[in-house]
């Protein structure tokens, strides 16, 4: 019995009817990965290379990037790790990849558009991620932010393949991304919808922006039903597709994003206990019960309120 205790409080993620749902945990250094292995985390969902290089004024070698992404799989050996490449721009400018005067940032030259303009960045950095693939024995992926095409998609998938990367995705964190999603999986390997940046971009509230905050909750039915678009696509496809903004923190929004198609689910690693706990509590049926429930809605405020109540009847 203390076994499962153990077991229930930092085991492998799961419904109530056994279907693994792996917990992933985020991070924005290595430094974290021994806090996250202790609370289970079962890999990597989501690691932001930009915390790595905030205060650099100029952009980071290969071999200095190296070393970081050698310290993570490392850490990682025999897990998934999935590392973003660098998410420059808005709310985390970089002052070597962004032009600081630009007027809405957020719709600006970031993500993978900076990359793209400063393409012997994103070479090093996918280039430094596979000399230390070469070296460890950790399962990476590599996905790129700010995806707003299908182009953009294969443009970042070939470039990591090409510089020897065998596992390439994106992130969905634009409506146009996620209504194309089934386009997506077509050139890229997985999704990870990034769902901060999802419900910024589909309530159009800038996400940082203290007047316009209650626009940003990711239970509002506009920004689920984009996300059931991705989880369709990802089940047509047989591709997974992770979830690896706020709302996968939340245990009930978690269910329901699990309902929507969502294969995976990456946290800050404090939140892995309460999500594994609740997670348990529901068949993948009741998960996708509570998913059309939530879907019909029509704010976040009744969403929530509709699953909550659904749950306590169950
Ligand atoms: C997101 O947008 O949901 C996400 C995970 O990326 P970030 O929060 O780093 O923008
Ligand atoms: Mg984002």
């Amino acid at each position: 019995e203390i076994a499962a205790t153990r077991d229930a409080a930092t085991g492998p993620g799961h419904l109530a009817d056994g279907t693994a749902v792996p917990l992933l945990a985020n991070l924005g250094s290595a430094d974290g990965a021994e806090d996250a292995l202790e609370k289970g985390a079962e890999g990597v969902g989501l690691f932001r290379t930009e915390f790595l290089f905030l205060d650099a004024a100029t952009a980071p070698t290969v071999e200095e990037q190296k070393a970081q992404y050698v310290r993570l799989l490392q850490a990682f050996a025999g897990k998934k790790v999935v590392v973003r490449a660098l998410d420059a721009g808005a709310d985390k400018p970089l002052s070597f990849l962004n032009d600081a005067s630009e007027e809405n940032p957020a719709l600006g030259l970031r993500g993978l558009r900076a990359l793209r303009a400063n393409e012997p960045i994103l070479r090093d950095q996918l280039t430094a991620l596979a000399a230390a693939d070469a070296e460890t024995e950790a399962d990476l992926w590599v996905m790129a932010p700010m995806v707003s095409t299908v182009e953009e998609t294969r443009y970042f998938t070939a470039l990591a393949r090409q510089l020897g990367l065998k596992t390439a995705g994106v992130m969905v964190e634009v409506p146009s991304s996620a209504l194309l999603a089934d386009r997506i999986l077509v050139d890229a390997d997985f999704a990870s919808i990034g769902t901060n940046d999802l419900t910024q971009y589909t309530l159009a509230a800038d996400r940082l922006l203290g007047s316009v905050a209650s626009f940003q909750d990711p239970w509002h039915p506009a920004v689920l039903k984009l996300v059931g678009e991705v989880g369709k696509a990802g089940r047509a496809s047989g591709k997974p597709v992770g979830i690896c903004g706020e709302a996968a923190a939340d245990p009930l929004l978690a269910v329901v994003l699990v309902g929507l198609g969502a294969t995976t689910l990456s946290m800050s690693p404090s939140a892995l206990a309460d999500v594994r706990a609740e997670l348990g509590q529901y068949t993948l049926e009741q998960a996708t019960a509570f998913a059309e429930l939530a879907l019909t809605a029509s704010s976040a405020v009744e969403a929530r309120a509709a699953v909550t109540a659904a749950a306590a009847a169950k």
